[in-house]
C-alpha cells in the first residue's frame, strides 16, 4: 500500500456525550446532582467501623477534603445504624455537609424501618437486589426499602454485584439459555444476569412509585473487559444514571491500573455519571488514595479539573541527581496541600498547569506550554534554571533554594492569575 505524510486534519477527540436522567443527592442546602449534564462525581467508602461515630467522622472528612462528592457508609448493624445521626451532626457542626450514602445488604429494610433518624439522615441508599433476601422474602424485603426512601424522599442506587449476583434469577437465565439452539457462553449468561437484575430492579422501584430519576444502577464486576461488556449493555438499555467503577480493583499499581483502564474506556464512551475507584489500601496507606486515583482520572479525561496539574518529565541519563525528582514531588505536594483553601480563595486555580522539567531537551519547551514552568539543570549544564511564566521566560533561578523559589513564584502567580477573579487581597 502506497503510504502519504500528509492528510486531512486529524480529528480532535473527546469524551462523548452522556444521556443519562439525573439524580438528585441531598442534604440540607447541598445539593449534589448526578447524571445528565452534571460533572462526573467522584465517591467513595469508608472502612471503618460505622457504631465507632469518631473514627467515621474524621475518615468521612478526609475523603471529602480530598475530593469526594458524597460518601457512602456500611449500614450493617442496629449499632451502626444508631450512630448515622450522630455522624450527619458531628460532620455538620464542622461545616462538612457531605451527603451520606447507606450501604446496606441483607437487614437494610429492618434497619432502615426500625432506626428512622439514620434513614432521614442519609442522603441515598444503596440497595444490593442479590442481598436483599431468598425467596418470597425477596420482593417484600426490598419493597419495603423502597417505601423507606419515598417516606424520606431519597434517591436510591441499586447496585449488583457479581460476586452477590441473585441466584435465583441466575439459574433461570441458565436454564433459558440451555433452551437456546446456540447457547451463549457462560460469560454472556452471567453478563445478562447482570444487566437484567438490575433493570428489573429499578423497574419494580418504579412499580412501587419512585421516579425513575431518583435511580442510579450499578453492576460491578472485577474484570476489566467484563466492566466494559456489561456497561455498555446497561447505557444501551436504560437512561438511568450510572454508577461506575471495578469492584475489589485490588491493591496499588494493580487496582489502579485496572480501574482507569476500565473506565476510561467507558467514560470516553460517554458511559458513567459517577465513579467510585475501589482500592484496597496498603497497610498504613491512607483511604484517601482512591478517590486522589478518581480525580485524576476524570482530570486526565478532561472530564473535571479539581487540582492543579503538574507535568515532569520522567528524567533519564541527563538527571543523575535527584533535584529535579525533590522539586517535582515537593511542588506536588505544595499545590496538593493548598487545595483546600485555595478552591475557595482562588476559583478556577483547579485548572492551573505547572511543568517541573529535567534538562534542556524539553524543558524550555514544556515549561512555554504550562502556566509556570520550571526547566533545571541537566548534568553537565550551567547550573541555572529557566522559569517561564504564560509561555515567555520570567526569571532564572541559582542556588541551593531553587524549590523554595520556585514555590513562591508559583503562589505569586496563583495570587495574581486566581485572586483577582475571587476578589481578594
Ligand atoms: S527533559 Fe531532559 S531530563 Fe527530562 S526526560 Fe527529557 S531529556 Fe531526560
Amino acid at each position: 500500500m502506497q503510504m502519504s505524510e500528509a492528510g486531512a486534519a486529524i480529528p480532535m477527540v473527546a469524551p462523548a456525550p452522556r444521556h443519562s436522567r439525573q439524580a438528585r443527592v441531598v442534604w440540607g442546602d447541598k445539593v449534589v446532582t448526578v447524571g445528565g449534564d452534571a460533572p462526573v462525581r467522584v465517591q467513595s467508602m469508608t472502612n471503618t467501623d460505622t457504631a465507632d461515630a469518631k473514627a467515621t467522622v474524621i475518615q468521612v472528612r478526609q475523603l471529602a477534603l480530598a475530593g469526594s462528592e458524597f460518601v457512602r457508609i456500611t449500614v450493617n448493624t442496629p449499632e451502626a445504624a444508631a450512630a448515622v445521626p450522630e455522624i450527619r451532626e458531628r460532620l455538620d457542626r464542622m461545616g462538612e455537609f457531605v451527603p451520606l450514602v447507606g450501604d446496606f445488604h441483607y437487614n437494610g429494610h429492618r434497619l432502615l424501618t426500625d432506626f428512622p433518624e439514620c434513614a432521614r439522615t442519609l442522603s441515598k441508599y444503596r440497595i444490593n437486589p442479590g442481598n436483599v433476601g431468598k425467596g418470597d422474602k425477596h420482593d417484600k424485603q426490598f419493597a419495603q426499602m423502597i417505601e423507606a426512601a419515598l417516606k424520606w424522599d431519597k434517591p436510591v442506587r441499586i447496585g449488583v454485584n457479581w460476586g452477590s449476583l441473585d441466584q435465583d434469577l441466575l439459574t433461570s437465565l441458565m436454564d433459558e439459555n440451555g433452551a437456546r439452539a446456540q447457547p451463549w457462553d457462560a460469560r454472556q449468561v452471567m453478563y445478562e444476569a447482570l444487566v437484567r437484575s438490575a433493570l428489573s430492579s429499578a423497574r419494580r422501584a418504579e412499580e412501587l412509585g419512585m421516579n425513575g430519576d431518583q435511580v442510579i444502577l450499578s453492576c460491578k464486576v472485577s474484570g476489566v473487559q467484563d466492566l466494559i461488556a456489561v456497561y455498555r449493555a446497561l447505557a444501551q438499555r436504560c437512561d438511568y444514571a450510572l454508577h461506575l467503577g471495578l469492584t475489589e480493583a485490588g491493591m496499588g499499581a494493580k487496582g489502579i491500573v485496572a480501574s482507569t483502564a476500565a473506565m476510561a474506556m467507558l467514560l470516553q464512551e460517554g458511559i458513567g455519571d459517577t465513579i467510585r475507584v475501589s482500592l484496597t489500601p496498603k497497610p498504613g496507606e491512607s483511604r484517601t488514595q482512591e478517590v486522589l486515583v478518581a480525580t485524576e482520572i476524570l482530570q486526565s479525561l478532561g472530564l473535571r479539573a479539581f487540582a492543579p496539574s503538574v507535568t515532569a518529565c520522567p528524567g533519564c541519563g541527563r538527571t543523575t541527581s535527584t533535584t529535579f525528582q525533590e522539586l517535582a514531588k515537593q511542588i506536588d505536594d505544595y499545590l496538593r496541600e493548598q487545595m483546600p483553601l485555595w478552591r475557595t480563595r482562588y476559583p478556577g486555580v483547579e485548572k492551573l498547569r505547572v511543568a517541573v522539567m529535567g534538562c534542556i531537551v524539553n524543558g524550555p519547551g514544556e515549561s512555554k506550554h504550562a502556566d509556570i514552568g520550571i526547566s533545571l539543570p541537566g548534568t553537565g549544564e550551567a547550573p541555572a534554571a529557566p522559569v517561564y511564566i504564560d509561555g515567555q521566560k520570567a526569571t532564572t533561578l541559582r542556588g541551593e533554594h531553587i524549590a523554595t523559589e520556585f514555590q513562591q513564584l508559583v503562589q505569586d502567580y496563583v495570587e495574581r492569575r486566581y485572586g483577582l477573579a475571587a476578589g481578594a487581597a
